[in-house]
């Protein structure tokens, strides 16, 4: 059994919904829910969007391998509407690297195992940086060790937060 930190996060449609199917569909196919987070709300990150995100953090307690896991949360991202063509059409107008979407669920810690893969990168590699990301995971992880820095997420959130990682993307 692994602990595993999810981070589900969208800017399009009827979130709360979304993230509950989300959970829902996680629940019964990549692992228990053992804890879930409230839904925060924040600006777009990487591009511009008149549509705030909402994220949300999950742990679960799952079988599954790594890449099981991603294989099994990208089906889910499918289900719910994620569109990957678009997106890239999207990206290629506007020039940005990211784009709207009515959900994205991350990988952010899977136990302290360190994966570095083309298809898969854990810790989420972009983790210290986001405060979107770090305030929901540290409402329920706050005491949980980063395996390549040995920062809490509470002490990385606090940074974050303090603007000491300065967002190396506008
Ligand atoms: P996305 O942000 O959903 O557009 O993800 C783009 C790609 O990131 C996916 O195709 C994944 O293969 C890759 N990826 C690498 N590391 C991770 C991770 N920790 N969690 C989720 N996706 C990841």
């Amino acid at each position: 059994m692994a602990r595993v930190a999810l981070l589900l996060g969208g800017n399009e449609g009827d979130l709360k919904r979304t993230l509950q199917t989300a959970q829902r569909l996680i629940n019964d196919r990549v692992g228990a829910v053992m804890r879930c987070s409230h839904r925060y709300q924040s600006e777009a990150w990487g591009f511009h969007s008149s549509q705030l995100f909402t994220n949300q953090a999950l742990e679960i307690s799952t079988d599954l391998n790594p890449i099981e896991v991603l294989d099994a949360i990208q089906q889910i991202e499918v289900e719910l509407g994620r569109n990957r063509a678009a997106e890239q059409i999207e990206k290629a107008a506007t020039g940005a690297r990211y784009s709207s979407r009515p959900i994205d669920i991350d990988i952010l810690f899977y136990g302290s195992e360190i994966i570095n893969e083309e298809r898969l990168q854990i810790p989420h590699p972009l983790l210290p940086e986001r405060e979107f990301a770090l305030q929901p995971l540290a409402e329920i992880m706050r005491t949980f060790r980063h395996p390549q820095t040995g920062l809490t997420v509470g002490e990385m959130f606090d940074a974050v937060r303090k603007r000491e990682v300065v967002p190396t993307e506008q």
